[in-house]
């Protein structure tokens, strides 16, 4: 089976034009680091990870370093991931000091206790198992911190995902965000609600999602995207018809990626632009 991978950085405002070849050379390199697994056989799980990890690292993308603050000044990361093939998944929000979120998701599903920890339990779970502690200063941009300064209130996009498709069929999901901007201390998104934010099933489709998480949650957006593949029905529509139903139920903003068993993908949003990075018909495709 030929693997497919999309990737995402966010739903938002245009991207000032400022900071576009450098968001487009982030989300290639993410591409490449979840491509680059697939095609040598590795797992949906493992691309969408490294995918996401690099996104995380990249100063300009709203998720783990350069996560926006707030309105306490703090930065507080959601994250969750689902592999469709065994129905894990794992999930955390609110978390304070952590890296790379995604890498806290995936180490609570791979824990297999609970699927879902927030706050300092998260925090703690995350010193139990090694995994890269940063500060808030570590993790705080001085572009972030102008904007929270300035209460700079744009919907910039940010919010970073994957879906996957390897060449044993498996279908996998990824999302992580810092959330919205002067967010209350607390607040959890869609980001890491499985069924909202984040869902897969490697019998129908996995999807990552990014916008107003408020009424994503309320559209339990990803869930409904990909059932809306069920029986095998074109990706595309599916997201159209997903993002739709939000529009139409909570007048939500969002954007979306599907990918289907076949590797046929969905791509859409209503916002003014989103960050994505595919192939298509042996082609490379980025667009920020
Ligand atoms: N969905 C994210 C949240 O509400 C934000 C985003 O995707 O821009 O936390």
């Amino acid at each position: 089976m030929t693997p497919a991978l999309i990737v995402h950085g966010g739903a938002g405002a245009a991207t000032p034009p400022a900071l576009q070849t450098e968001r487009r050379s982030g989300l290639t390199a993410a591409f490449e680091a979840g491509w680059n697994i697939l095609v040598q056989g590795g797992t949906a799980l493992d691309a969408v990870v490294q995918a996401t990890v690099t996104l995380e690292d990249h100063p300009l993308f709203n998720a783990g370093l350069g996560s926006c603050l707030t309105e306490d000044g703090t930065v507080e990361v959601d994250a969750s991931l689902m592999d469709g093939t065994t129905f894990q998944t794992g999930a955390v929000g609110a978390v304070r000091n952590i890296k790379n979120a995604i890498q806290l998701a995936r180490a609570v599903m791979t824990d297999g206790r609970h699927v879902f920890l927030v706050g300092e339990g998260a925090e703690r779970f995350a010193r139990e198992h090694g995994l890269p502690h940063a500060t808030a200063d570590e993790l705080i941009t001085t572009r972030q911190y102008q904007r929270w300064q300035a209460q700079q209130t744009t919907g910039e996009p940010g919010t970073v995902g994957a879906v996957a498709l390897d060449s044993s069929g498996r279908l996998t999901a990824a999302t992580s965000t810092g959330g919205v901007f002067n967010k209350r201390s607390g607040r959890v998104g869609d980001t890491a609600i499985i069924g909202a934010g984040t869902y897969a099933d490697s019998a129908i489709g996995a999807c990552s999602a990014t916008g107003d998480g408020e009424d994503i949650i309320r559209a339990t957006l990803a869930r409904t995207a990909v059932e809306l593949m069920r029986g095998g029905k074109d990706p595309a529509q599916a997201a159209r018809t997903a993002l739709a139903h939000l529009t139409r139920r909570t007048r939500g903003e969002s954007g979306l990626i599907l990918l289907d068993p076949f590797g046929r993908s969905g791509v859409v949003y209503n916002t003014q632009s989103m960050g994505v990075a595919f192939r298509s018909e042996g082609r490379f495709v980025v667009r920020v």
